[in-house]
């Protein structure tokens, strides 16, 4: 068994029903990703648009594509016709163009909500009360091609794993609060990375985003 499908075996072997493992493939070539997929993996998350362009095509065409990077309003159009879901939306421009270039493509898409919760500004995402007004008011039903699939979040880089866990405690609660008013749709909380995945699981993660662990370091 090659390090990455023992990677994945591992992780998988741990996770309790219910919660997906995504494979954040982003700097690695292509080669890996192709490992990863021989050992059953079938969700892969990138963080920028042309190397997701570039490595898409030589994939097999099953494979579900989630977008997790930062994402600039122009460049929407190249990853609408594909993409299963955008992990990263942090503001209502965004929101509109996703659900105009869905519209062009004739589908609906699949878009999480990116709620900062870290202590880091550098980090994206809504305030929880943008979200909550976001919801609330009705603003996501303009978007007739966007389907909200739930929320994102990235917790503080730190070793001090009690913060970590309150701001997924703060995630899941919100998650919970919206999910009423949200529609059927919203089932998904998408948080944990390598370093902090099992504390996510804790708190209640139903979906974890995993690359060191995987891949390995990676070569930037
Ligand atoms: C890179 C990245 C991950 C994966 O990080 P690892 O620590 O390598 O597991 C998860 N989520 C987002 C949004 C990322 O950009």
């Amino acid at each position: 068994m090659s390090t990455i499908a023992g990677n994945i075996a591992r992780i998988r072997s741990g996770l309790p029903a219910g919660v997906t493992l995504l494979a954040v493939s982003k700097f690695h070539p292509v080669e890996a990703l192709r490992e990863a997929y021989d050992a059953g993996q079938r969700v892969f998350g990138e963080n920028r648009v042309q190397e997701l362009l570039a490595k898409q095509p030589l994939l097999p065409p099953d494979i579900e594509w989630h977008f997790i990077g930062s994402l600039q309003t122009n460049k929407v159009k190249h990853i609408a016709p594909f993409i299963h879901t955008i992990q990263s939306i942090d503001s209502l421009t965004l929101l509109k163009e996703v659900d105009r270039q869905a519209a062009r493509c004739n589908r609906a898409l699949r878009i999480l909500l990116e709620i900062h919760i870290a202590a880091e500004t550098s980090k994206h995402g809504f305030s929880p009360d943008e979200c909550r007004t976001l919801l609330r008011h009705g603003r996501a039903d303009a978007c007739p091609h966007v389907c909200i699939g739930g929320l994102m979040g990235m917790a503080t880089f730190t070793d001090n794993m009690e913060q970590v866990r309150q701001e997924f405690c703060s995630l899941r609660t919100l998650f919970d609060e919206l999910k009423p008013i949200a529609g059927d749709a919203f089932d998904t909380l998408s948080m944990g990375m390598s370093g902090d995945y099992p504390v996510a699981i804790e708190e209640g993660s139903t979906f974890i985003r995993v690359g060191t662990a995987i891949f390995g370091e990676r070569i930037i």
